[in-house]
């Protein structure tokens, strides 16, 4: 019956007057409430958080209770969820078109409905987005889109969501404390910086807001309006955390962050590549944030009203002594282990190290002097996956367990594509490789969400998964997720410069270099030169018209919107390089696979290499490198 409750709020009768007694005697959230109503009916074999271990309090031990009682009926809540959805979307649309008649049982829904790709949906998704209000994917009002890093021919995907997500998406992020104190405890003495940022939004044809789902998280009640919570306080003030202008945000943060520097007992932001991006943003503007603390007034280049009036509570009076701190340790040079001289009570870093954003760990290590890395929880714009059980361990044995009320989950079992191979949550097998599909609330009908996860154990009957990667990514810096053609595109479109000059592209590859802070993309490219021109000749050509740089930016124009948004407007990614090698590098390279066991008659140039010593033999033939000069063009109206 817990479940019940839980899984049908809506539900009229006793249950809801039962929910309602409970509701507004503990006056609790819609969201609280309803797992408040699951609590009432778990057994005491599980009280106080059961097997995850002791929590620190009441709130705790219920989010605790919330996680085992999931967990440990997974196929049960994973039935219950579906014949929900099933229910409520009976009379969409696209429902309808698979003749369910009514349906709402495993069988017929994977015997009926098919699954599909971002590209499948696209009419259905374009049409929502150009006003149509029917009930398309879902009964619920589609109340805007969330726009993914995944892109589709070039531009963010939109993921339709509803009103209600929000309240899944909180009651995952209200489980993330809980659990971490049980690995650390006293959190709640102290207060977490964090680098969180919103970004711009657009409106569709039809007018819904698309904007990133965390930005959707931030501007909602849910995060501006949050109770007090001893163990979620933030050095960021909401108004540093709610500004647009990425530099404003980014110096009222860092600042904030100074002033409170021995209140800090965690340290993070959302991906690894963020927290490095603050880190650079203290090595270049560490004189005007100290100079701002000893003069005890905020630096003119913060405009925003609201920022200027939370920093100002907290800059009210000149701090020489802190000022002295600050400039002694940045003007040093040395910046290993700036982050525990700098906030030394910081116990872990709170931030995603795992896949694409591994590449970060060593200089992680490096600017924290080895603090252990929390990777908390896995999500994305489509549906909120699950959390880490034990989110101080080894960023390489992170595992995730997904929440079985989150979604419907189902599991395409790595290189098979047939419909009737996926298996659900409960049937995955350890150490075996699946592509996740997921049927959600907001309309999502068995949709591949792209990710390969790795089963590594299970938390009672919830698998647990390892990341393994986004499929068909060659390149990402930040949150941009490039592909192959995407590359070959950009390759293709650059090299016709070179054309007038008789010279092509014969080979190419490519690296993503985070050896500095924003980290860029470096592409080899070998050139043929037309018979009777000497390759010094060209060189001097290519060299004297600025023709190489030229192919940088037109390579960055080509890539897809999230690329060119991550360079132009948030400056998380550097100029993209392009490092030309002697004629022959690739044979070379050809050769070395070969004396590795590749096969002469299979063997075909890697479009990304990140092998150390291919990389050696790269730069080792390098002829010249060149960045590309200018700002790719990007909008947030993706048609303009
Ligand atoms: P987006 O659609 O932009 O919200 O990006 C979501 C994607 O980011 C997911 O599908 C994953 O590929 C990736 N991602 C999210 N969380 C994690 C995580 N904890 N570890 C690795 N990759 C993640």
């Amino acid at each position: 019956m817990a479940s019940i409750i839980l899984l049908f709020p809506e539900l009229p009768g006793v249950f809801s007057r039962f929910l309602h007694f409970f509701c507004s005697r503990r006056n609790r959230s819609e969201l609280e409430c309803s797992t408040m109503a699951v609590e009432t009916v778990v057994p005491t074999a599980i009280a106080n958080g059961g097997k995850l271990g002791s929590a620190a309090n009441e709130k705790h031990a219920e989010k605790l209770r919330f996680i085992e009682e999931m967990t440990a009926d997974a196929d049960a809540v994973q039935e219950k969820v579906l014949a929900k959805i099933l229910t409520r979307n009976a009379e969409t649309e696209y429902l309808r078109r698979y003749g369910l008649g009514g349906a709402t049982d495993r069988d017929t829904f994977k015997a009926k409905v098919p699954v599909v790709t971002y590209d499948d949906l696209q009419p259905e998704i374009q049409r929502i987005a150009n006003g149509d209000r029917s009930a398309i994917l879902s009964a619920h009002p589609i109340s805007e889109f969330l726009t993914s890093s995944g892109t589709s021919a070039g531009e963010r995907k939109l993921m339709p969501t509803i009103k209600e997500e929000l309240d899944r998406r909180q009651l995952l992020y209200s489980l993330l404390m809980p659990v971490m104190n049980l690995y650390m405890p006293g959190l709640d003495k102290g207060k977490g910086l964090y680098f969180l940022f919103v970004k711009s939004e657009t409106k569709t044809p039809g007018g819904l807001t698309a904007r990133p789902v965390l930005t959707s998280y931030y501007k909602s009640d849910h995060f501006k309006g949050r109770p007090y919570d001893p163990y979620n306080v933030y050095t960021s003030p909401t108004a540093a955390i709610l500004c647009t202008d990425a530099f404003q945000s980014m110096y009222a943060q860092m600042l904030c962050g100074l002033l409170q520097r021995l209140d800090v007992l965690r340290l993070g932001a959302v991906f690894a590549s963020g927290l490095l991006r603050a880190i650079r943003f203290l090595q270049l503007h560490w004189p005007e944030l100290s100079h701002d603390i000893a003069s005890g007034a905020l630096s003119a280049k913060v405009t925003d009203p609201s920022i200027r009036a939370a920093v100002g509570e907290l800059l009210a009076l000149p701090d020489p002594e802190l000022a002295r701190f600050v400039t002694g340790e940045c003007a040093k040079g040395d910046w290993a282990g700036i982050i525990t001289r700098i906030w030394p009570n910081t116990k872990y870093l709170d931030v995603i190290v795992t896949g694409a954003m591994a590449q970060y760990i060593p200089t992680l290590e490096y600017y924290s002097g080895g603090l252990p890395m929390a990777c908390t929880m896995y999500a994305s714009s489509e549906c909120y996956f699950g959390l880490n059980l034990k989110p101080l361990c080894n960023p390489s044995e992170v595992s995730y367990t997904i929440m079985p009320n989150m979604a419907y989950f189902e599991f395409l079992p790595h290189g098979y594509s047939a419909p009737e191979q996926l298996v659900d949550l409960a049937q995955v097998e350890i150490g075996k490789e699946y592509e996740l599909v997921i049927t959600t609330y907001a309309g999502l009908n068995r949709y591949r969400v792209g990710d390969i996860l790795r089963v590594t154990g299970f938390h009672n009957a919830a698998p647990q998964f390892r990341f393994i990667r986004r499929k068909n990514v060659l390149l990402s810096i930040d949150s941009d997720k490039t592909n192959e053609a995407e590359l070959q595109k950009a390759v293709d479109s650059a090299s016709a410069l070179l054309r007038p000059y008789g010279a092509s592209v014969v080979e190419y590859t490519s690296h993503a270099c985070t050896k500095s802070i924003p980290g860029h993309y470096v592409v080899y490219w070998e050139l043929l030169t037309k018979a009777g021109r000497s390759a010094e000749a060209l060189m001097e050509a290519l060299t004297r018209e600025g023709v190489m740089e030229r192919c940088c930016l037109a390579m960055e124009e080509a890539l897809n919107s999230v690329y060119r948004q991550s360079r132009a407007a948030d400056g998380s990614i550097g100029p993209l390089e392009i490092r030309l090698v002697h004629g022959g590098t690739f044979e070379e390279l050809m050769d070395y696979a070969i004396s590795r066991g590749a096969s002469i008659n299979q063997f075909k140039v890697p479009r990304c290499v990140t092998f150390p010593p291919i990389l050696e033999l790269l730069d080792s033939r390098l002829v010249s490198a060149h960045f590309s000069p200018a700002l790719p063009r990007w909008s947030p109206h993706p048609n303009n």
